[in-house]
């Protein structure tokens, strides 16, 4: 016959915390706390397999199952010395629903059951304290009326308010006995008239309601749809708790609490939580009353008058104490209890691993391990790499009150506040006075890059995760929101509107960049503490780690920061972003603009002693660290010059008519710049690009080598690759110069040549090209442009609503389409090194800094991920859980 029903309490119990799939969290806790010996109220838990039965039969229940729920009532009535339903004595229940996975949601408790009439006299009676019983009762009717008759609780609230009001009440505790039970009468007559029957008086049929509605709430509406966003199939079902109540209502000398076993926001060593005395549970979330504070410290700190339950019940917290500790080294992590005290004894109800913030996380990991509870790979996995985040940047204080304007994408972490500002120069201006600005624009070009660096932060109205402002934003390190759509921005009345509110060119305004808020005023801010315990887990983390981690970068900024965030090299340097700046963004328009080989050679070698001094200067800062530099990958538009102004400065350089450069520029305007003119095409057109870029990085080697006295051994990398051809024809040009390099200086530098593989025929035919590239760098933001057929600037339009319905389970171009990018990356992978040994596999995609990409690249091989500079720690942590074995999903 099936088990159906598991009892504990007195010591043992039927089940275990290895049972937790059949008893639920909350179930296979109380088993376990009760297997400890530590003082749990007995109780009896009605396992899942009930559940998945009752789905499975028309909700029905199985036939034995009444026979079971008898004797455990009758076991628990023995261990109380209470019977179930009787007038004299009865035992009175909570009833609490408790699925695997803790799952707002559903129904939650129902406290009191068993009172009625007759039994609530008999309460009076035991207790010697009428006002506690009818205080019960009315708690009940109310609970028991709300989540199982679905009667809703302002209903009663309002009746309690009204009554107060006319006896001049303000605190429930004024209340006495002939209020309660006045309020009673008054609760089941709204019952009556709610539902046209009385509130049922028989406990069976009280108990086998609240059954019922906690098998019930497995199916609504709210436990659906969390389930859907948490991937918790179906199938699992939830648990019912049956437990003898003990009370925390019956009197000065009884109370109930939370308590946490270490501080769940800085992750402390303490006990931290608060209680009510002469209450029951839900009144310490209720907020009806103020709890105190558990410890004597914590109320001084806190500046309370009233007694911590240390001062207040010596002896109650001296049990909690040792309790705790015994929890916390049986669990192994930090707990989270919640206790009653009825009339000086403690009860411990629940107990479960605590949440906390990721500072606490942080500390917790670390101090357990030091502590010797965990090992050191178990704190490593304790901790969310993309909770790092929050540690990395300012945040805004969780205290601090928020106006939102409007909300865009969270398109780069951190939190930024500033006075409005619409172009790039006045961000400038501003930032000489050191007055600090948030850049607004509707989107951002390769112009604003000085403006962008000037701003603290920047907020776009239009475009992705990919687009410039975020992926720049990101490299940079500042704050970013971006696809703020709701915002309108007019340039002329310097305004910014949204939701109703106008704020004005100068107004004060704070974005989250971790949110994607946009709020109004200035906000108080937390700043990044990389205490000691990040640097011990960081470190510990390295040592289980496989993947190396690189960065992106091109700034000698960025590259200092990614070294002292850990970088192991730099994996992608794109070379056109060492473009953007004041004079050279000229020199790189001639280049572009120029409509012979002769023009272009004439701005090329403008750009070389930039380019070379550029490359010198990464190569002393990254001190013989691998250094991949790809050759110009510019979608030209974000070049093209749009204003007069612009085509004048640069006709001005190049000494030619601005009226011949705006018809160049014309000219060179692509429908699907995306797709146009960019990657390699622009070296096989004008091989003199790659050439130049060439002669710079060889020279920068030799230079750089001859300074440090390290070798300096650059990877070359052609980007947007399709054939073997393209990749042979640069290459070719690459060899040579190192070859005329080699002979005007006297000294031969060791390079490799490579590719990225970001178009779908170039890992289809990634052993044919295997046999030109030592490497090959996994661009994930064009493979999965060009895989999905999704435009990386355009795709916020429409993306939301296919995350609302399910057709996506994430962004694909924040956390890798494993199905589909995922097995191009992985045939590529495959077929390349099947043909070439050795070949050098990377990813330097946005994907490089998301940890479920970050455990692909772990599956599937690759040998490094380069990310930006501030993703190189959760990179570093999220490769040692990938190595340790952490299944991350993606998929729901
Ligand atoms: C990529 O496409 O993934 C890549 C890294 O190159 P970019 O973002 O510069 O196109
Ligand atoms: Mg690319």
């Amino acid at each position: 016959m099936t088990k159906w029903v598991y009892t504990f309490g007195d010591g043992k119990a039927e089940g275990n915390q290895g049972l937790k799939n059949l008893l639920g969290g909350k179930g296979a806790n109380l088993a376990e706390m009760s297997n400890l010996g530590l003082p749990v109220p007995p109780g009896f838990t009605i396992s899942t397999e009930v559940c998945t039965y009752y789905y499975a039969h028309e909700r029905r229940y199985p036939a034995e199952l009444a026979i079971g729920v008898d004797a455990a009532l009758k076991h628990v009535g023995a261990l109380t010395g209470r019977a179930f339903g009787d007038p004299e004595n009865p035992l009175l229940v909570s009833v609490r629903s408790g699925a695997r996975a803790s799952m707002p949601g559903m129904m939650d408790t129902v406290l009191n059951l068993g009172l009625n009439d007759v039994t609530v006299e008999a309460m009076a009676r035991l207790a010697n304290d009428a006002r506690f019983a009818w205080d019960s009762y009315r708690r009940f009717i109310t609970m028991y009326s709300n989540v199982v008759l679905d009667i809703e609780h302002h209903n009663f609230e309002d009746i309690l308010e009204e009554y107060k009001d006319s006896k001049g009440f303000t605190l429930d505790t004024e209340l006495g006995a002939d209020d309660w039970r006045h309020l009673v009468q008054a609760y089941k007559a709204c019952v009556q008239h709610h539902l046209g029957r009385p509130f049922p008086q028989d406990p069976h049929e009280q108990l086998w309601g609240a059954i019922s509605a906690v098998f019930g709430s497995w199916m609504n509406a709210r436990a659906i749809k969390y389930r859907e966003l948490h991937a918790i199939p179906e199938s699992w079902g939830t648990a019912v708790n049956v437990q003898a109540m003990v009370f925390g209502n019956m009197g000065e000398t009884s109370a109930t609490g939370v308590a946490f076993t270490r501080n769940p926001s800085t992750g402390a060593r303490e006990l931290y939580g608060e209680f009510l005395i002469n209450a029951q549970g839900e009144d310490v979330v209720a907020g009806i009353r103020t709890p105190q504070d558990i410890t004597e410290a914590a109320r001084l700190a806190a500046g309370s008058t009233k007694p911590s339950l240390e001062a207040a019940m010596p002896d109650a917290y001296r049990e909690l104490v040792r309790i705790y500790g015994l929890l916390e080294t049986h669990y192994r992590d930090m707990q989270d209890m919640e206790f009653t005290i009825e009339r000086g004894k403690l009860w411990m109800l629940q107990t479960r691993n605590g949440k906390r913030t990721a500072k606490a996380a942080l500390k917790i990991a670390v101090d357990l391990a030091n502590e010797g509870l965990i090992s050191r790979e178990e704190a490593v996995l304790r901790v969310d790499p993309a909770a790092l985040d929050q540690l990395l940047h300012p945040t805004i204080d969780p205290k601090a009150e928020r106006i939102v304007v409007a909300t865009g994408l969270p398109a780069s972490p951190g939190a930024a506040t500033g006075a409005i500002v619409f172009t790039s120069e006045e961000a400038e201006a501003a930032a000489r006075e050191k007055r600090k600005v948030i850049l607004v624009r509707v989107e951002t070009s390769p112009e604003d890059i000085h403006g962008m660096h000037a701003a603290e932060g920047i907020l776009t109205t239009r475009g992705g995760m990919t687009s410039h402002a975020a992926v720049v934003a990101r490299g940079m390190g500042k704050p970013c929101v971006s696809g703020a759509g709701a915002i309108r921005i007019d340039m002329v009345n310097g305004t910014v509107s949204a939701g109703g509110k106008v704020l004005k060119r100068g107004d004060s305004i704070t974005i989250d960049g971790s949110t994607g808020q946009v709020l109004q005023g200035e906000i108080a801010m937390l700043q990044p503490e990389l205490s000691g315990e990040f640097a011990t887990l960081m470190g510990w983390a390295d040592q289980s780690r496989r993947l190396k981690v690189r960065t992106n970068a091109e700034t000698p900024l960025d590259a200092r920061m990614a070294v002292k965030f850990g970088a192991e090299g730099i994996g992608l340097c794109r070379t056109e972003h060492m473009f953007f700046d004041g004079e050279r963004i000229i020199a790189m328009r001639e280049m572009i603009l120029a409509d012979d080989e002769k023009g272009r050679r004439a701005a090329l070698a403008k750009l070389l002693p930039m380019q070379r001094s550029d490359f010198i200067e990464l190569f002393e800062i990254m001190k013989g660290l691998p250094v991949t530099i790809r050759l110009l990958d510019p979608p030209l538009h974000e070049f093209l010059p749009h204003e007069p102004r612009e085509i004048q400065e640069i006709a001005e350089a190049m000494g030619a008519s601005p009226e011949k450069l705006r018809v160049r520029a014309l000219e060179l305007r692509e429908s699907n710049p995306m797709l146009g003119f960019r990657g390699c095409r622009l070296a096989v057109a004008y091989p003199e690009i790659a050439e130049m870029q060439a002669r710079a990085i060889f020279e920068a080697a030799i230079e750089a080598g001859s300074r440090t006295g390290a070798a300096v051994s650059p990877e070359i990398m052609v980007p947007l690759v399709m054939t073997r051809a393209e990749l042979d024809l640069v290459k070719a040009r690459i060899d040579a110069m190192a070859a005329a390099v080699a002979k005007e200086r006297g000294v031969t530098v060791d390079y490799s040549v490579g590719t990225m593989i970001e178009l779908p025929r170039a890992a289809l035919r990634a052993a044919d090209i295997a046999g030109s590239a030592a490497f090959f760098s996994f661009g994930t933001n064009d493979l999965t442009q060009t895989t999905l057929g999704i435009s990386r600037d355009d795709a916020g339009s429409f993306l939301g609503s296919y995350k609302a319905r399910g057709i996506l389970a994430e962004d694909p171009f924040v956390t890798l389409d494993r199905e589909g990018v995922g097995e191009l990356v992985k045939l590529a992978a495959e077929r390349g090194r099947a043909a070439r040994a050795g070949l050098k596999l990377g990813l330097c995609g946005e994907h490089g800094g998301d940890p479920a990409s970050i455990a692909f690249c772990e599956e599937v091989g690759l040998d490094y991920v380069s990310c930006s500079p501030f993703r190189v720690p959760i990179a570093r942590l999220a490769a040692a859980q990938a190595a340790l074995g952490r299944v991350t999903k993606t998929e729901g």
